[in-house]
């Protein structure tokens, strides 16, 4: 039986990549940050028999000891790194706490995979946004980066850790370069889930308008569940490389909310321009405003995932459209209760 360390286990990969594990027999164990509350983030949204099965460790990507200790005890097959502050907006407001958790703490985790169990397989999770405001369009693993944000900057580091590692010391360490990728299970305060969650308020008879910053950002959004099997293959193919996923399609934050709407049964129509744009019901009712703080300070958009690489040499390929991904997300929480 495989052994594999999720770390991150609580966050939205973190439960697809639990539930694929598990349907392929491994054992798992999942690092998990304590909180006052004690809750475990959406691991308590697996089934049962799942969840029952995932050995918990409780320990912050900061500890380098913990995970020299967890390391050295375990010696996992596998190692899947998706803990980190993964929030764009946020980074701007805590750069340095960023920078502690996502380029340290993959330090730490790294470091312990090369001092005490260096057969083990490591996937970092990196991230499209180190691309930036890309001028070559679509982008793969040879397009230059360029990142715009402390959370681009702070993957590009945790990016070459991997890459240096690998190099350097002979180890199997891979970077997974994802775009958005997006699900039920999203983050409330991601753009996709905020308009989900938004949309099945105003569909209940909520009167709080969705508000957005730039409706016309581009991003190429994809579904969790299909880039956690990427994952997998990375770290179970002969040699340790680096691969895009994404879906190779890209719409807008405007296209989202009116897909949306549309999935409520809700028609909207889009009024004015810039900060002022709005979107409106057939009664008139505004339901989507846009605000200015919402924006980035910088914006990085023009995404667009070539993943030919990863479709060539791992087979991998998106299985789920944009229409069906705003679909799920929006029945998810049109159906729940709470
Ligand atoms: P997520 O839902 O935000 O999950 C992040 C996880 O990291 C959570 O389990 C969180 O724990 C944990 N974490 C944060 N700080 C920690 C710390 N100091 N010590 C230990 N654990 C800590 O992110 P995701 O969407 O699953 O993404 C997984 C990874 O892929 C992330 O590294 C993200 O940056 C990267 N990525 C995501 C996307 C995407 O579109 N989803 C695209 C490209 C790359 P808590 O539950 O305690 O907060």
């Amino acid at each position: 039986m495989k052994k594999a360390i999720i770390t991150g286990i609580s966050g939205q990969d973190g439960y697809f990549l639990s539930k694929l594990l598990h349907s392929k027999g491994y054992e798992i164990h999942g690092v998990i940050r304590r909180n006052s509350s004690m809750s475990v983030g959406n691991l308590s949204l697996l089934p049962e028999e799942v969840r029952s099965r995932i050995v918990i460790h409780y320990g912050d990507l900061t500890d380098a000891n913990f995970f020299a200790k967890l390391l050295a005890e375990e010696r996992p097959d596998e190692l899947y790194h998706l803990a980190a502050q993964s929030f764009v907006g946020y980074s701007f407001q805590n750069p340095s706490s960023t920078y502690d958790v996502n380029i340290s703490g993959t330090l730490n985790v790294a470091n312990a995979v090369k001092d005490y169990s260096p057969d083990t397989k490591m996937y970092f999770a990196a991230t499209s946004e180190m691309f930036g405001q890309p001028d070559i369009v679509p982008q793969n693993e040879e397009t230059p980066f360029k990142p715009r944000s402390p959370y681009a900057i702070s993957k590009l580091a945790g990016f070459w850790t991997t890459k240096t590692y690998r190099e350097a010391y002979g180890l199997f360490m891979a970077n997974g370069i994802c775009f958005n990728h997006e699900s039920e299970v999203r983050g409330p305060e991601f753009v996709t889930r905020k308009i989900s969650l938004a949309v099945a308020d105003i569909a209940r008879g909520s009167n709080k308008p969705l508000e957005l910053g730039n409706l016309g950002a581009r991003k190429d959004w994809g579904y969790a569940e299909d880039y956690v099997e990427g994952m997998r293959m990375m770290l179970n193919s002969k040699e340790p490389d680096d691969f895009v996923f994404g879906t190779g399609e890209v719409h807008t934050v405007r296209e989202f909310t009116d897909e949306a709407f549309h999935v409520a049964g809700i028609p909207i129509r889009w009024e004015g321009e810039g900060i002022q744009e709005r979107g409106v019901m057939g009664n008139g009712k505004v339901i989507v405003r846009v605000k200015r703080e919402l924006y980035r300070p910088l914006e990085s958009d023009n995404f667009l995932a070539d993943y030919s690489k990863a479709e060539m040499k791992l087979g991998w390929k998106p299985k789920t459209k944009f229409k069906e991904l705003v679909k799920l997300m929006v029945e998810n929480d049109l159906n729940r209760r709470d």
